[in-house]
């Protein structure tokens, strides 16, 4: 992380510490070096009297802490290649493709991520080519790999284990490489060779995972896109449930409350990851006016909307029960390209979140659910200064949160480059 050793004090007409509490009308954050030194209103934070110090007066506007994504996929290009062609990629190419992912990422505000299945060691060389200075990119929690039964959902980056020894072994190995975190793939997915209404590893393979990554205070995650896998996921103690689908064995969608209830029992954070399905939807409606959609097409668009809608009815109901649901893009995913976090959090608020609960699940909860809520997601005296400079009021109107005129990571002033160049990043919505 570039370091600072001077004073900044940066004010604003509004500031959100996303701690739960309302906006603070003419709000300051006073910087030193790399972390943040007070928080508070503006006429009760100052630099140490004859301190060297940068003002920097954002009228009009919010300060609130950096946005955190739970679930990237930086390998990705979102332009609708499966994962099976991805992974056939060299990881030359895999790597730089991440880097331009992960400044995209920074330049939308995004100053946290983490990664949810990268193929080799991409990501693991990416974050040094940054902490060389080479480019630049956000904080990042990386799982090095998923791990993945044999033909399992994304086996084909590269860690393919089978039984407890070798799932044990696969999590020591991750770690030995540089892992913060465990990422499983604990049913099939959009992988060809794999079965996304079946669990993949047993509970007792699962078992292994976390066990052996608790020991070492590693956080653990498991993509679910059915429900045997998320009850797996909790027999197994898994810290996450990403996408956490209901869906039975035989494709019928059923909303499983013992399983929702085991979920909040057990305080187990979800990922329900929304948009992802609608940004293909999006990428179809476009077809759609544009050129018409083949029958195959126009079967996938049904599904889609359907698919949107149950997806939403069942956070709804997650929320509703008071689930700890977070932001977590996965994009560069399927269509979804990184720099667009936003919309994720925007589905989050029409499942039922306000927008003040949908600003804390993008900063002060993800950083909760990524156990790095001693170094970010708040503004708070100790933490680290990653900030963002918000145009409107994201705790009244979530879509605020397009409007970033200004990013600090560490306490640096990120250069994003022209306002031209940073909104091609953004991916139409279908109007
Ligand atoms: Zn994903």
């Amino acid at each position: 992380m570039p370091t600072n050793g001077g004073f900044k004090l940066i004010t604003a007409s509004r500031l959100i510490d996303a701690k739960g509490g309302p906006p603070i009308d003419n709000g300051a954050v006073l910087v030193q070096g790399t972390s943040i030194l007070a928080v508070g209103r503006a006429s009760e934070v100052a630099a140490p009297e004859g301190a060297d110090v940068q003002i920097m007066d954002y009228p009009g506007k919010t300060v609130m802490p950096g946005m955190v994504d739970c679930h990237t996929h930086h390998n990705g290009f979102g332009d609708g290649r499966a994962g099976d062609e991805l992974a056939l990629l060299d990881d030359e190419i895999l790597t730089l493709q991440s880097a331009r992912n992960a400044r995209s990422s920074l330049y939308s505000g995004v100053t946290s991520i983490r990664e949810n299945g990268p193929k080799n060691y991409t990501m693991f060389r990416l974050r040094d080519s940054i902490n060389m200075g080479i480019t630049v990119g956000p904080r990042m929690v990386l799982c090095g790999r998923p791990v993945a039964i044999i033909g399992g959902h994304m086996g084909y980056f590269g860690s393919e284990v089978t039984g407890p020894i070798e799932t044990r072994a696969m999590t020591r190995q991750l770690i030995k490489e540089g892992a913060d975190y465990i990422k499983v793939t604990a049913t099939g997915g959009s992988t060809r060779t794999s079965f996304p209404l079946k669990p993949s590893f047993t509970v007792e393979e699962l078992l292994a995972i976390t066990d052996e990554a608790h020991k070492f205070g590693k956080l653990t995650a498991t993509h679910c896109v059915s429900s045997q896998g998320i009850a797996n996921s909790l027999d197994a103690d898994v810290d996450m449930i990403i996408h956490c689908v209901f869906k039975e064995g035989d494709g019928t969608d059923v909303f499983r409350q013992d399983i929702a209830d085991r979920i909040g029992e057990k305080g187990v954070f979800v990922n329900p990851t929304l948009h992802v399905g609608r940004s293909s939807r999006w990428k179809l409606e476009h077809k759609q006016e544009a050129q018409g959609l083949t029958p195959e097409e126009a079967t996938a668009l049904e599904a889609a909307y359907r698919n949107n809608e149950v997806r939403l009815e069942d956070s709804r109901k997650m929320i509703e029960m008071g689930l700890k649901l977070i932001t977590g893009s996965d994009s560069s995913w399927g269509d979804y390209q990184l720099g667009n976090t936003v919309y994720e959090t925007e589905l989050l608020v029409e499942a039922g979140y306000t927008a003040m609960q949908g600003v804390q699940s993008v900063t002060s909860e993800a950083a909760k659910a990524l156990g790095l809520d001693n170094i970010v997601g708040t503004l708070e005296a100790g933490k680290e200064a990653d900030i963002i400079i918000v145009d409107g009021d994201p705790s009244q109107d979530i879509n605020a949160l397009w409007n970033i005129d200004e990013v600090f990571l560490a306490g640096e002033d990120v250069d994003r480059g022209s306002f031209d160049s940073n909104s091609t990043v953004r991916q139409p919505p279908v109007v």
